[in-house]
């Protein structure tokens, strides 16, 4: 199937692009669509045929779960059950983060189709901020599904070009809403009556931080399980194999750990390019990639994570060294990204 990408880059050509796209969504098709996280692949939610053909296109194994993207705060209700001990909690996320990069995890309503939710009795809601998504949504209706649009396992894209190069000729439009402004996945939260403050479970570090959310309860993040591999995810987004560059790539946690193999080429990822930090001087790499050049901002690094990671994949390098960075605010969600892509399938 020919893949189009359809721009957004007047107001006549949003309309025209929006237009195609509900009309794709509504025959039941998959488009993929600019959120402020990182591409999605849509289709209707509550149409069993259209989202198993997320899965084809994605390869992606029935056992992992889709997010539901709902056109306003209300929708929420229409897929999801609030329950009461938690509403509160539940109410106020939604006040504050919405739209916005935050999806909860709730009791799922029968609407809801078992391929969306992988057969769980819950399922991930969130409201998109994108300015396109969100006309597209509003005008569509309904509730979509929106997984990243990568293939299983691969970088997620954070730009139309990144969705052709993983699955040009495997769904019929691209919106090109530009480069995508948060350029890492949702934050993941499920939240538990307790006392004396309410728990709030990340269950995906993401743009919406640790410090965002303890203003509503007690926070906690979920083990990272590396042994659910080819099982059933209990978490979203928490299957050890993801992010998988074809390079191999390596974390470090401090400069001593390198040591260079004669004969091989690397490349470094480097965090702010800065040679204080003990990694720029360590090796004549064959390629350096600097994550946050500006102001060493981890929000610039997140940002430029995906687009950076894809770009030292296609350099052909043997391995591609990773600096660390600060384990905190969205550093958390950078730090997961850099330690899956290091575990990966060759
Ligand atoms: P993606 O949009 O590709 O980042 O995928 C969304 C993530 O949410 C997946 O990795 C799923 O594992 C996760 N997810 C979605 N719904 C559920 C659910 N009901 N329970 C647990 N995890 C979920
Ligand atoms: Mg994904």
């Amino acid at each position: 199937m020919p893949t189009e990408v359809a721009p957004t880059d007047s107001e006549q050509s949003t309309r025209e692009t929006i237009a195609r796209a509900v009309a794709l969504l509504r025959a039941g098709e998959i488009v993929a669509l600019p959120t402020e996280t990182v591409y999605g692949l849509a289709s209707d939610a509550l149409d069993p045929a259209a989202v198993e053909k997320i899965f084809a296109a994605k390869e992606r194994p029935h056992f992992d779960p889709l997010i539901v993207h709902v056109p306003s705060k209300t929708a929420l209700h229409e897929v999801a059950e609030v329950p009461e001990d938690t509403a509160k909690t539940v109410v106020q996320l939604v006040e504050t983060f919405w739209p916005g990069p935050l999806t909860l995890l709730l009791p799922k309503r029968p609407v809801v189709p078992d391929i969306v939710t992988s057969g769980l009795p819950t399922v991930a809601v969130r409201q998109c901020e994108h300015p396109v998504f969100h006309r597209i949504l509003k005008h569509f209706g309904g509730p979509v599904a929106a997984p990243s649009a990568n293939r299983f396992g691969k970088l997620s894209p954070t730009s139309a070009a990144q969705v052709l190069e993983q699955l040009d000729g495997r769904l019929p439009l691209v919106v090109d809403g530009g480069a995508c402004a948060r350029g890492l996945e949702s934050t993941i939260v499920r939240v538990r009556a307790a006392a004396p403050k309410p728990v709030i479970e990340v269950l995906r570090p993401g743009p919406v931080t640790e410090v965002e959310l303890k203003k509503f309860g007690r926070v906690e993040f979920a083990g990272r399980n590396a042994e659910v591999e080819d099982s059933a995810p209990e978490a979203p987004g928490m299957l050890a194999v993801h992010y998988a560059p074809r390079t191999p790539l390596r974390l470090l946690s401090a400069p001593s750990e390198f040591v260079a193999e004669p004969g091989r080429r690397y490349a470094l990822l480097s965090y702010r390019g800065q040679e204080k930090d003990g990694y720029l001087g360590l090796h004549p790499w064959d390629s350096v990639e600097v994550l946050s050049p500006g102001s060493g901002r981890l929000a610039e690094a997140g940002i430029r994570l995906f687009h950076l990671l894809g770009r030292l994949d296609r350099g052909g390098y043997d391995e591609i060294v990773a600096e660390p960075v600060p384990e905190r605010g969205i550093g958390r969600a950078i730090l997961e990204k850099l330690r899956k892509a290091s575990c990966g399938p060759r």
